[in-house]
């Protein structure tokens, strides 16, 4: 019996011993972690890291401040926070207001932040598309426009560590080479969709960027806007009322669109409403059968958010076309 008594009490205790808090988060303790020789990048969404991840290669340690299906545009410091803005060599963010959480955005300001949005806007402001009172910051939804930020993060890369410049610069380079292509294919791939079909009714206004880029081939086919619906404004915390349920169901009717995409980090209720009342007033539509990721995604690059995006978009008003 005492034999049997010190079998289980041993694994308890070694159950107790490894539940430290920090255990819940290994891999955020090796990133904090003083000794590394690393560059630590703190990257604030996803898309922003998994840039710095390519052009950094093995030098650098990137981890995303804003991770899984938070959302950035509302997103404020939680306990720990500071500390990985102490422990950054880098903080890479998107910019354009993005992460205009009142907390978060301060600590942006005051840390050497590279705000890629803003940089490239500082360059070529006539690339970038109004939204409300300032700009519209999802630009990461063209790739052509998103790439624009490499080369601010191999320069930024190059100045922590000019021993390796060659490095970043190769790996910038074929970055660029691989971004283009992943431009090119979703162009085609859109291309492939007749273009009454082309419509993008989504959650909320994170497709602009992308239906000016690839829904329409360079304005020639008309004003890309016609060809794109939000009912939740820029930010995905807004309530729908009754008068926007009538204005997408008025542009569902007029362009024949026959789904609506649901994002997936956002809430299905304001999409639920829609198609409700869309059934109510004998209007066909249905929901995608598939997410898309807007403000985060859940692939490992922006890469592959880009060619899911893509390709559900293209599956969707495709099939519905097949249907007919
Ligand atoms: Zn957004």
């Amino acid at each position: 019996m005492r034999f049997l008594r010190i079998f289980w009490i041993v694994p308890l205790l070694s159950l107790l011993w490894f539940r430290t808090p920090y255990d819940t988060s290994t891999d955020l303790q090796k990133w904090m972690d003083p000794q590394s020789k690393k560059i630590h990048v703190l990257g604030t969404t996803r898309m922003c890291a998994s840039l710095v991840e390519k052009v950094g290669g093995d030098r650098v340690h990137v981890w995303t401040l804003i991770d899984e299906d938070l959302d950035p545009h509302s997103y404020q410091l939680v306990k720990g926070d500071k500390e990985k803005f102490r422990r950054a060599d880098l903080v890479v963010a998107n910019g354009l207001h993005l992460e205009h959480g009142r907390s978060l955005s301060a600590l942006l300001k005051k840390s050497k932040t590279l705000f890629l949005g803003d940089r490239i806007y500082a360059q070529s402001p006539g690339l970038f598309l109004p939204m409300d009172e300032g700009l519209d910051p999802h630009f990461w939804m063209d790739v052509s426009l998103f790439s624009k930020s490499v080369p601010y993060i191999v320069e930024a890369l190059q100045q922590i560590d000019p021993d390796h410049s060659g490095e970043y610069a190769i790996r910038g380079g074929e970055l660029l080479l691989e971004l283009d292509q992943l431009d090119h294919k979703i162009r085609v791939r859109m291309s492939k969709i007749p273009l009454e079909k082309r419509y993008l009714v989504t959650s909320h206004d994170a497709f602009q960027y992308f239906a000016r880029r690839y829904l329409v081939d360079n304005g020639a086919l008309g004003d890309f806007k016609d060809h794109f619906f939000a009912p939740e404004g820029v930010s995905p915390d807004g309530q729908i009322g009754a008068i926007d349920i009538q204005k997408i169901i008025q542009h569902v009717v007029k362009n024949r669109v026959l789904v609506v995409f649901a994002e997936s980090n956002i809430s299905k209720d304001s999409l639920n409403k829609i198609l409700e009342a869309c059934h109510a007033q004998g209007v066909e539509l249905r929901l995608s059968k598939t997410d898309l990721y807007a403000d985060s995604m859940g692939e490992e690059s922006y890469i592959k958010m880009m060619e899911h995006n893509s390709k559900v978009i293209q599956q969707e008003l495709t099939l519905e076309y097949g249907d007919e």
